[in-house]
């Protein structure tokens, strides 16, 4: 059931911004960022996310990221991807995801804010040019960057490192109708201010996860469901009040 209270927040709406996590990507077959015991598909997460890690031994973090881009393109966008981007026909939409996996993006989303980088982006540790790079697998590794030959690095955000765009997120935080936090336990800092800061300037926060969370003590509207589900119903009520009108 979708509360009619949400949906006269949407048809009021007019921008609308969701936080997504790993949760999103995992109904689509992408394993969650950590897994037990600080290792990461067998990797440890030092040696694989970490600047550190990397100046010790490129190879070895390049395989680990050629092996998810290879797992990643196998992947497709799924129902609550695709339901964000079709929001963007109703609202000034905007995606701020902690995924690096460019999801949002091949789901048709063209305002997505990636705070964590995108694995599908190469970044020259030389010259700091940075682009995107399909190749799947890498035909070379680690690869070198095509304006210096200098080594390239993961375009996405270690531990340690500060996040992007965290000023333009802040922004889209302040100044949203309805925030939807989908999949993420935003546990992680700068990341989990972003709902609390919506929500203290006035938006709507609904939370889609099937976990309770930090965001769950606030959060105006809760959904215990996957988020292709409750994404889906949602739509659906929202469609249905637009269309009578
Ligand atoms: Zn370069």
């Amino acid at each position: 059931m979708v509360p009619k209270l949400l949906i006269d927040a949407l048809v009021e709406a007019k921008r609308v911004a969701a936080l997504t996590g790993a949760g999103i990507s995992a109904e689509s077959g992408i394993p969650t960022f950590r897994g037990q015991g600080g290792l990461w598909e067998g990797y440890s997460v030092e040696k694989v996310a970490t600047p550190e890690g990397f100046e010790k031994d490129p190879a070895m973090v390049w395989r680990f990221y050629d092996e998810r881009r290879v797992n990643i393109s196998k992947a497709k966008p799924n129902r609550a991807h695709e339901v964000l981007a079709l929001m963007e026909n109703f609202y000034d939409m905007w995606v701020i995801t902690q995924n690096i996996d460019g999801l949002h993006s091949r789901a048709g989303s063209n305002n997505v804010i990636e705070l964590h980088g995108n694995i599908w982006r190469v970044k020259c540790t030389e010259c700091g040019i940075s682009y995107y790079n399909y190749e799947v697998p890498l035909r070379e590794i680690p690869p070198r960057c095509k304006r210096c030959s200098g080594l390239l690095r993961p375009d996405v955000v270690w531990f340690g490192e500060p996040v992007y765009d965290m000023d333009k997120a802040y922004s889209i935080a302040e100044s949203c109708d309805v925030m939807f936090v989908i999949g993420t336990s935003a546990q992680v800092y700068p990341a989990a201010y972003i709902p609390r800061v919506a929500w203290s300037h006035g938006a709507k926060v609904v939370e889609i996860n099937p976990e309770e969370t930090p965001v769950s003590s606030y959060a105006d509207f809760i959904f215990r469901e996957p988020a292709t589900k409750a994404m889906d119903e949602i739509y659906k009520e929202l469609l249905k009040v637009f269309q009578e009108e």
